[in-house]
Parts: C-alpha cells; structure tokens; sequence
C-alpha cells in the first residue's frame, strides 16, 4: 500500500537530527509522499531545502495563527511573491486558532490568505481550534474555490458536514486512535471515504500509546489502520480499497503534488 502524510512540520528542528533516516523509513513503510506547510515567513525558505531521491516533498506557504506574534505588516506581500514564483502545492498552514485570542485579527490574516488562494488558484490548509463558526463565517465570504483541507480534523458529524459543503477534505490524523475522541471517531466513521486524508501533523499529536514522543510521517500506516479499525474495515481486500481511495482524495486535494512513480 501507498500512502502520503498531507500535513507534516518535516522541516521543524525537531526533526534536523533524523530526518534521512525517517524518510528511508517512510519509504519502506509506503509513504512515499509528504506535504509541509509553510507558518511564518522566517521558516519559509526551509521548506524549500527538503529533498528526498525517493519520498516525494511538497509545499504549501502561510502564515499560521499559531505564530501571529512572528508575522509582521510586510509578509503578506511576501507570501503573494512567494506563490508567484511557485514550487508550492498550497496556501498554509493558515486558520484560526481560538484559544489565541485577537480574533478579528486572525480573521483578517485568514481571509488575505484566502483572497491568495483564490488568485492563485490553489488549496488551502486550514487549522481549526475552536473557532468552527467563525471559520465557517470567513469560508462563505472567502470561499476556497480549489478546496482545500481542514487538518487534524476534530468534531462532530454535523461539523465535517459543514466543512464538506465549503469544498473541504477532513485531515484524519492521531486523534482517531484514542477511544476518548468518541466524536470525531463516529464522524469519521460516518463520512464518506471520499470525504478523508491522512496526516500525522508531525511532530506534534502523537498516536495513544506514544504520548509525549514525537509523532512522525512514518506513522501514517498506523493512522491507516485506526482508520480502518473505525470504520470497521478488515477485509485485505477493503482495506487496499480504502487505501487507494485516500491516495485519490490527496491527489485531487493537492493536483500539483503528482503522485509518486
Ligand atoms: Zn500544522
């Protein structure tokens, strides 16, 4: 089976003293493509230094809620140079992120980014924590009319119903396997397949069973297999159904991130 991790930080320092040997272990586990978001513009150019002979590493420039404090008047402007001279397959990492504050600012910074989107024709990569509604508000105003994905998706059905209408794939990432996360398991269980992509959001949100450790690309067939487990799938032959099925949904989420030979 081949997989890709739609959203993994591979360029954070916490990956600068492994990152060869992670990815000649992604590349014998089948995940053999990876997208990394951009956040702020002094992490840009790191993005662009990611290179693997085998594991295809894709792109995508924004400017994340996480990091408001680092973004300044100008990186806006920069953002607009950077996806004109291309090499990205996104916009993000961008979003809103609740516990933040300042919220009209941070709407104000999604929906440039939308705008971006848009002119560039591109998917977004949106991160939601607590703000569904205010994002649902900029989406309608802004809509992402290339798609996009709301990562590390965590909610209810009725949520991810929402996000589908705005033309949006759900993120499944490590949440699924913590029986707690009851909600976004009978989501997830209940969405269509076509609906779905697989993440880690490495190095952050761990697997349960490895909380506290860094979370990596090499977990996606982990990811994969909660996934399956959710959805009740356990036949070999459902399973590499599903499998295939998420590849499509990546490479119609991200059309310029060809799928890996
Ligand atoms: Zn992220």
């Amino acid at each position: 089976m081949v997989f890709t991790d739609t959203h993994c930080h591979f360029d954070f320092p916490a990956f600068d003293g492994d990152r060869e040997a992670l990815l000649a272990e992604c590349w014998r586990r089948g995940v053999e493509r990876i997208v990394v978001p951009g956040v702020a513009a002094a992490q840009w150019p790191r993005l662009s230094m990611l290179r693997h002979d085998r594991v295809s590493i894709y792109c995508g420039l924004g400017l994340h809620p996480w990091f408001s404090e680092q973004h300044e008047s100008d990186h806006l402007a920069q953002l607009e140079t950077g996806l004109r001279e291309g090499n990205v397959v996104a916009v993000g990492e961008t979003g809103l992120h609740g516990p933040a504050g300042k919220m009209d600012q941070q709407v104000e910074l999604l929906e440039a980014q939308l705008d971006l989107a848009r002119q560039f024709q591109l998917p977004v990569i949106l991160h939601q924590v607590g703000a569904h509604n205010e994002l649902i508000r900029s989406l309608k105003r802004c809509p992402p009319v290339c798609g996009g994905v709301v990562h590390a998706f965590a909610g209810s059905f009725e949520m991810a119903q929402e996000y589908r209408v705005a033309g949006l794939w759900l993120g499944v990432g490590g949440v699924i396997s913590y029986p707690r996360a009851r909600r976004t398991r009978a989501a997830v269980a209940r969405l269509p397949a076509s609906a779905l992509v697989l993440e880690t959001d490495g190095p952050d949100m761990p697997l349960s069973g490895f909380q506290g450790c860094r979370n990596s690309p090499v977990q996606i067939p982990s990811v994969f297999r909660a996934l399956c487990q959710v959805r009740g799938v356990r036949l070999p032959d459902e399973r590499l159904a599903l499998a295939r099925a998420l590849e499509q949904n990546a490479n119609n989420l991200f059309p310029a991130a060809k799928s890996p030979q």
